[in-house]
């Protein structure tokens, strides 16, 4: 296949969001829920953010919201996502599977690839939709890769949880993946049972539907206009403010209500049409304190109560800390990881996902295709320190996913990292375009198909399939 002839489909599955597209498009042609309702009474899937949003808006008692993603990021009902590609195909593609290679997405773990969901991902694309050629991306590795970094620390902040994975020399450091289900779920389960709503909106009994509305309607608002990440931690924050008010009170004896803490200015939201919520700012800090101090806001309410919000039948296998101790525990981790072996122990470099014909997982090298397998040392990173890898990592830190544009976040997160290493230089990178950012995941999987190459990733076809399965059945 000859570069000019070159398009390809590119689907990105996040937990929350689905966004798909052509590779040769700046912009993706939909951005539908990863969910879908379906009546009681009726086989019929609804998919697709304003069908979605007039069905649950409705609040019958005989519809209810499904998802297709789990908790690990990974689909997990297969009939549905196939019903969801085959929606995307005829409804906003309008090509036929068949037509187009097919470039898709699986988050970074920190264990072996698990072969099952390699062979259903096959099996959807080869067998049910008859893709001719598919390629499947790392997705951190393809943020950074396109952002021609090979060396960095994405720091995705999504709906489900937040997802943070250091990269050394264009592979993932297994090691260092880490997770936590402190991300906008979270945050929606913090406002609606704060004290602000709680009288307003039960949330303990809500329907599916009622629950989704929520969560893509006013609660989205509210995040995006309300709430604010302060640049320290809230109980310094409001140590702080309170000295400096009583100074202030000291030296304007004569006018000592001019000495206003700022967390006392109020901020409006309209809730319903003829309901106007007040919040002090400290409450904006407060609630979004939370994604950072999450022991606090999960003691208030009680740790067996948090759940996911628009998902609460899902288990998270995730880590219970902060955003901040988790990108710090992430970069000692990886820096344990490499220096202690010379190795990365994921494989070679390139953001496509291979594997070989034992099944296990490796990469191939953007610039060789060499294949490497599982735990074989990189020379370009043997004998490298844990100082050069957090150097490497703390002058990469890539921050992305949607819940990463709560205003202030950045700055938190430089001074949280600046705090906890200091003696090393910090760069971070935050797409400032509000949609660019949503739909980063997207954007980097569109410019990682559109290497220069076909060669450059690697490509699966049904032959590489059959091959996959008759390794498997060997054995099994
Ligand atoms: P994941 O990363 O968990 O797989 P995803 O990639 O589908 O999920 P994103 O689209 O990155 O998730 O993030 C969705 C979350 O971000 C939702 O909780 C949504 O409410 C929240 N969100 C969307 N826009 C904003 C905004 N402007 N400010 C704050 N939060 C937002």
């Amino acid at each position: 296949m000859t570069n000019a002839s070159r398009k390809c489909v590119v689907i990105h599955n996040g937990s929350c969001s689905t966004v798909a597209g052509f590779s040769n498009m700046e912009l993706p042609k939909c951005i539908i829920p990863s969910s879908y309702v379906k009546r009681n009474n009726d086989e019929k899937r609804i998919f697709g953010t304003f069908e979605m949003l007039d069905e649950t808006e409705k609040n019958e008692s005989t519809s209810n919201v499904y998802t297709l993603i789990d908790g690990r990021g990974y689909p997990y009902n297969w009939e549905d996502l196939e019903a969801q590609w085959r929606y995307i195909y005829e409804e906003h593609l309008k090509v036929s599977p068949a037509e187009l290679p097919l470039v898709i997405s699986v988050p970074a773990s920190n264990g072996d690839t698990d072969m099952k969901i390699m062979e259903k991902f096959f099996d959807l694309a080869f067998n049910k939709l008859k893709v001719p050629i598919l390629q499947i991306l790392i997705e951190p590795l393809a943020i950074a890769l396109s952002m021609g970094k090979s060396s960095a620390l994405v720091v995705d902040i999504g709906a489900r949880g937040c997802n943070v994975t250091p990269i050394v020399d264009g592979t993932v450091v297994k090691s260092g993946v880490m997770k936590s289900k402190f991300g906008g779920d979270f945050l929606d389960y913090q406002i609606t049972n704060s004290e602000f709503f709680n009288k307003e909106y039960d949330a303990t009994n809500l329907s599916s539907c009622e629950m989704w509305f929520s969560s893509n309607t006013w609660l989205q608002q509210f995040k995006s206009t309300m709430l604010q990440v302060s640049d320290k931690n809230y109980s310094e924050l409001e140590r702080y403010y309170e000295l400096q008010r009583q100074q202030q009170q000291q030296q304007q004896q004569a006018f000592p209500n001019f000495a206003l803490n700022p967390l006392t200015q109020k901020k409006n939201f309209l809730f319903k049409k003829s309901k106007t919520v007040t919040l002090e700012l400290r409450d904006s800090y407060k609630l979004a304190e939370s994604l950072f101090e999450p022991k606090d806001a999960l003691k208030a309410q009680g740790e067996s109560q948090v759940q996911s919000h628009s998902q609460p039948h899902l288990q998270q296998p995730a880590s219970n800390i902060g955003l901040s101790e988790l990108m710090s525990k992430s970069i000692r981790k990886a820096g344990a990881g490499v220096s202690s072996t010379g190795t990365l122990g994921g494989g070679g470099t390139g953001a496509s996902l291979t594997l070989n014909e034992k099944g296990s997982q490796h990469n191939t090298n953007a610039s060789s295709n060499s294949q490497l397998t599982n735990g074989v040392a990189n020379p370009a990173t043997s004998g490298i320190t844990s100082e050069q890898v957090y150097s490497l990592l703390l002058t990469n830190v890539i921050i992305t996913g949607a819940t990463s544009l709560i205003a202030g976040m950045e700055q938190r997160i430089i001074n949280d990292l600046s705090i906890r290493f200091p003696q090393y230089k910090l760069t971070t990178y935050a797409n400032q375009i509000m949609m660019d950012r949503k739909v980063q995941s997207w954007i980097a999987m569109n410019s990682m198909s559109n290497l220069p190459n076909w060669e450059l990733g690697k490509w699966y076809t049904k032959q590489d399939f059959d091959l996959l399965k008759q390794s498997q059945s060997h054995k099994n």
